[in-house]
């Protein structure tokens, strides 16, 4: 007789391949189900990895039982990741077709990837001691330490407080520790606390959504909030969060990353009047896995965070809102390609809780839901506090004069905002000097080596970089085909416009913001502080769409519009509508009536006439309507794999395997599926790297996902597998 086989564990590991594996227990150690959910720290070949475990039991009969090792050491002594969220993860695995793995490795903060234990996260706060109150008159004001003695006044404030309130607090606090006149006293849980101020009444529309939330705060309930820009949405979740929090659960907000700003927290903090919790990508490491464990602990009840925050435990979950639902930076766009969104959604059903998605230009995906009835739908259509919606002027430019890109009528209207003591912003969504550097003798222009690409002029004709691959060169002098030395740079980004701007309007103070001025988020916040209210002109990308309130700003100028009419990728035109739509919303916020400038050399293109004459929903409507015509999402279910190399030939040969592999699963299963490919990816070469992609689509979700469960995993074994660099991207936002 044989032994009976001895229990092990099965563990998901951060590594490209789609199984668990299978170990021994440490040393003195029993596998029994308590270790579900925790992690361990087991040999992987040469190395070492943390991997989680999923469950225990006998080892299967397949495994030669003297193969398989033990693993080092059980890390928690709880499960880390337990419940809903550990059901979550395993959602987003097979529905992503990822390995568990890779998904729980992108859910945690680094440090709790790489093993540490969950840190410590009593919170604590400052106070004045007496001596400190006795001495408090005599600092010297304007001074920090004056400016934090007043900010604690007689109170005792959190540290999360003072984080967000008083940036350079610490050495203060050191200071005056130092001489005893302040001390570091652990909260208990609720002090922390200080007084909310009071929300503005609400006008009738943002009542009936509140009430709307509020009526559904006992169950799984999808929301989309539809309010025009200004329209007070952040009010509506703020009330729903009050209300969430008076029952005594958490509150989840998901924004996006440039959303994310000091000022947003301090409104949702000055207005609940408790810490709030933020998580995103420019916190270091240690505090990120400090958030995630007071939210674990259940001592954050307010987190707001980017994309990741999403996989946030929620012991006490009562609501989770995704502001700006629409915005392209809740698909992550490498490794585990999830939509933080769609997440959202799923996690809010297995919570039983509402989900509000707010937006002015949703998403086709969450409108089309909202009217098939599966969503509610509460509706803000006018602006809060008095603002007027800002009037749009079209600017035909065709046989116009263009400097730099911008109209004589445009320059006029730039010139007049100035004369009146107000800003305007100019819109293009194009950082550098110009796209392209062109012979205008011979045509030759210059390309990437690496991409399929143009390389971008930058620093006025002197430098050329390809904003695909990062590679960077001089700006040759003369053409390197005919010698010419007629090189001119065509079109115009943000640099060349301000450069424009200077030369016009020399007097005039300017900011230009792109990702050549403005790496840093909080330059951002210094550079549209140091501008305040004064007259003046903002250049900029994609990075001033959203988020600021900039009270003085009454004109803003959309140039390059064009562009985006001509691109191949079936949503452009949704991403267009939503960025016009976003950045008029910039002009005008406060009392002044805003206009919006649209320069054009198509003023009777369908998308703009119909986004003029009815707005966001009447573009909506139509391009539902196209999409249904066109069998394409909503309507339909996409699926695309993607392979590329260095050798030329091996992405279309794997996915060549892979399409064969496909249709043999299909007809097992009879789907009708539309497959395209292997076709070469909108740009064939990046990097030096050969692209290419199949794309699998259905009108049926269940009947793709079934396929794709018996065929993912066959493509880890195809023959051409080792190689390409390939990945599955379910719900492809980008074609
Ligand atoms: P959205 O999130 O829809 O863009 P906000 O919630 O930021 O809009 O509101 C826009 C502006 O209107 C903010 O300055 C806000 O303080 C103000 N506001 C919102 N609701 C009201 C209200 N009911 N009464 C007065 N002002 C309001
Ligand atoms: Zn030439
Ligand atoms: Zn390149």
């Amino acid at each position: 007789m044989s032994p009976p086989p001895r229990p092990c564990l099965r563990v998901a590991l951060p590594v490209p391949l789609p199984q668990l594996f299978d170990y021994l227990p440490p040393e003195g150690v029993e596998a029994g189900p308590r270790l579900a959910g925790c992690r361990v720290r087991v040999p992987f070949g040469q190395s070492e990895r943390v991997g989680i475990v999923v469950d225990t039991g006998p080892a299967p009969a397949t495994v030669d039982p003297q193969a398989l090792r033990r693993a080092l050491a059980v890390l928690d002594d709880a499960p880390l990741l337990a419940g809903e969220l550990a059901e979550t993860l395993a959602w987003v695995a097979r529905y992503y077709h990822e390995p568990l793995g890779e998904v729980v490795a992108t859910a945690l903060p680094g440090p709790l990837r790489a093993g540490d234990p969950l840190p410590e996260t009593t919170p604590f706060g400052w106070r004045l001691t007496e001596a400190g109150q006795l001495a408090r008159p005599r600092l010297r004001a304007g001074t920090r330490p004056a400016a934090f003695a007043d900010r604690l006044g007689t109170e005792t404030v959190a540290e999360a407080v003072l984080d967000a309130d008083l940036p350079g607090w610490r050495s203060a606090a050191r200071a005056l520790g130092g001489r005893g006149h302040a001390e570091r006293v652990a909260l208990d849980g609720a002090t922390g606390a200080t007084a909310a101020r009071p929300p503005p009444p609400l006008h009738p529309e943002q009542a009936e959504a509140a009430s709307l939330v509020r009526a559904h705060l006992d169950g799984f309930a999808p929301i989309l909030l539809e309010g025009v820009t200004g329209s007070g949405k952040t009010e509506v979740y703020l009330d729903a969060i009050a209300a969430c929090l008076a029952r005594g659960r958490q509150a989840l907000v998901l924004v996006p990353e440039i959303g994310l700003t000091p000022q947003t927290l301090a409104r949702f903090r000055s207005r609940l009047g408790i810490p709030v919790h933020a998580l995103h990508s420019g916190l270091a490491d240690g505090e990120r896995a400090a958030a995630w464990a007071a939210c674990a602990r259940g001592q954050a009840r307010v987190v707001v965070g980017t994309r990741s925050a999403v996989f946030v435990p929620l012991p006490e979950a009562g609501l989770i809102v995704v502001d700006e639902e629409h915005d392209a930076s809740y698909k992550q766009q490498d490794g585990v390609r999830y939509h933080a969104r769609d997440v959202a959604l799923v996690r809010a059903r297995a919570l039983g809780v509402p989900v509000v998605l707010g937006s002015a230009t949703p998403s086709l995906e969450s409108l089309h839901n909202a009217l098939a009835g599966r969503y509610l739908h509460a509706r803000l259509t006018r602006r809060a506090g008095g603002a007027t919606a800002p009037a749009v002027r079209v600017i035909d430019v065709r046989k116009r004069r263009l400097e730099a890109g911008l109209s004589e009528e445009l320059l006029q209207a730039l010139d007049d905002t100035l004369a009146r003591g107000e800003q305007a912003l100019v819109f293009k969504n194009r950082r550098g000097y110009a796209p392209v550097l062109l012979c205008h003798d011979c045509g030759w222009s210059a390309q990437c080596r690496r991409c399929d690409a143009p390389m971008t002029v930058h620093a006025r004709g002197g430098r050329l970089i390809c904003h695909h691959c990062g590679a960077r060169a001089a700006a040759p002098r003369a053409c390197p085909d005919c010698g010419s030395l007629a090189l001119q740079p065509q079109g115009a980004g943000t640099e060349r416009i301000d450069d424009a701007l200077a030369a016009r309007f020399p007097e005039a103070l300017r900011l230009r913001i792109d990702r050549g001025t403005t790496r840093r988020r909080d330059a951002l916040e210094r550079h549209l502080a140091e501008f305040g209210e004064r007259p003046g002109i903002l250049v900029g990308t994609q990075m001033l769409a959203k988020g600021h309130d900039l009270p003085q700003l009454t004109r803003v100028a959309v140039v390059g519009v064009d562009e985006g009419l001509h691109s191949s990728d079936f949503r452009a035109p949704e991403r267009l509508a939503q960025l016009l739509i976003q950045v008029a919303g910039r002009a005008g916020r406060a009392q002044r009536k805003g206009e919006v400038l649209l320069q054009t050399h198509h003023p009777d293109h369908p998308l703009l006439a119909t986004l003029l004459a009815g707005g966001y929903p009447a573009f909506a409507a139509l391009e539902l309507a196209d999409r249904e015509a066109a069998g394409l999402p909503p309507y339909a279910h996409m699926v695309l794999l993607r392979a590329e190399a260095a050798d030329e030939a091996a992405p279309r040969a794997f996915l060549g395997e892979a399409r064969e592999a496909l249709h043999a699963d299909a007809e097992a299963r009879g789907v009708a599926l539309d497959v395209h490919g292997p076709l070469p990816a909108p740009m064939a070469r990046r990097a030096g790297r050969a692209r290419a992609q199949l794309l699998l689509s259905a009108r049926s979700r269940p009947a793709l996902h079934a396929v794709l469960d018996a065929w993912v995993p066959r493509l880890y074994g195809l023959p051409s597998v080792r190689r390409v660099r390939w990945s599955i991207d379910v719900d492809p936002q980008d074609l």
